[in-house]
């Protein structure tokens, strides 16, 4: 950080946060220009307190300069991150392959889930997705099958190799679906819920976390990092959309986020159509642009009868949608040097 002190700082301000600073454990160096004396600071500052020194006599302002987020930033890693999600089709998020998770937005019953799992399976997708447990905004709304849910998703798994990705909403939940599950996802609505952050940090399963429909990058990726501090560095960041004034799409789908992401921190980017549009007939474009913008998955809502969907109809999209959309990204990739 660098410390810039008000014009006509005395010399005796300057010299005492030099010594805050250094009381800091950090070194400081003092510049002093024409117009005003700044204070850099030397070392790493990521976890001290800057705002004790914004209030010191003389201070202007405290200026960042490390991201505030450290093993999720490319600071510490610069390549890309590749994480296996399991299953027995091979399937890794942050290779050169694209990968694809796609299923219902919840598991209904077992015809509903396997008829999906093995058209998507069919069309070249190596996750399944399914919410057993659902994160829902009226509370009489259909809550999902829970460990039931979990069953038919393990069932779908032995018969088709997919990688079963699901939502655990709760620390008491976490065991339970981290024996069912390959990849635990953390909702949008939980994105901040940071003890739920740090016990799927404390288990094995990797991690898909949506970034909240109202978070900033910064808070996003510092929710990665509850995640990999607590020892799990398989995390995947998933743009699901945010809330703008826009009304005609659910969720406004930030697609600049994937290359942002990109540039700030190595954890491989999931772009979720779905989520990010509120509309079946958007999909397939956008899941062609989130291609070109250089994501490293795609999960998608696909339902084998939209229209009587328990959740999410309108956005999920058909088994013979899906399998065009497929046909679609696999000539979209390589113009990005990147497969399906
Ligand atoms: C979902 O994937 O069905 C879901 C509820 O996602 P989000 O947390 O992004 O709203
Ligand atoms: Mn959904």
């Amino acid at each position: 950080m660098i410390v810039v002190m008000k014009p006509g700082a005395s010399k005796e301000q300057i010299e005492h946060v030099s010594k805050l600073v250094r009381e800091m454990g950090l070194k400081d160096h003092p510049i002093v220009g024409t117009e005003r004396t700044v204070v850099a600071v030397i070392g790493d500052d990521r976890f001290k307190d800057r705002s004790a020194l914004e209030s010191v006599a003389g201070v202007d302002k405290v200026v960042r300069i490390l991201a505030s987020y450290k093993m999720a930033s490319k600071e510490v890693k610069k390549g890309r991150t590749a994480v296996p999600l399991g299953g027995k089709l091979g399937g890794v998020v942050g290779g050169k392959k694209v990968a694809i998770i796609a299923g219902p937005c919840s598991v209904e019953n077992r015809t509903q889930l396997l008829e999906t799992a093995h058209a998507v399976k069919e069309a070249g997708a190596v996750g399944l997705r399914g919410g057993a447990f659902k994160p829902r905004t009226n509370p009489y709304s259909f809550q999902g099958l829970a460990e039931k849910g979990l069953e038919l998703l393990a069932e779908a798994r032995d018969q088709t190799g997919l990688a079963v990705v699901t939502e655990v909403m709760a620390v008491e939940q976490v065991a339970l679906v981290a024996r069912y599950a390959d990849v635990l996802q953390v909702g949008a609505r939980n994105m901040q819920n940071f003890n739920l952050l740090n016990a799927v940090g404390e288990q094995s399963k990797p991690v898909l976390l949506k970034r909240g429909m109202s978070a900033t990058l910064e808070e996003f990726l510092l929710a990665a990092e509850y995640i990999m501090s607590r020892g799990n560095g398989n995390v995947m960041l998933c743009e699901r959309g945010i809330r703008t004034w826009e009304d005609y799409v659910r969720n406004t789908l930030a697609l600049a986020a994937v290359p942002e992401l990109h540039h700030l921190s190595h954890l491989p980017v999931v772009v979720d159509p779905s989520q990010g549009t509120g509309k079946n007939h958007l999909v397939d474009a956008m899941c062609r642009a989130a291609v070109a913008a250089d994501a490293d998955g795609l999960i998608i809502e696909v339902h084998n009868d939209p229209a009587h969907a328990l959740t999410d109809g309108a956005q999920s999209i058909t088994h013979q949608q899906f399998a065009d959309m497929m046909k679609a990204i696999a000539r979209i990739a390589p113009a990005v040097d990147r497969e399906v």
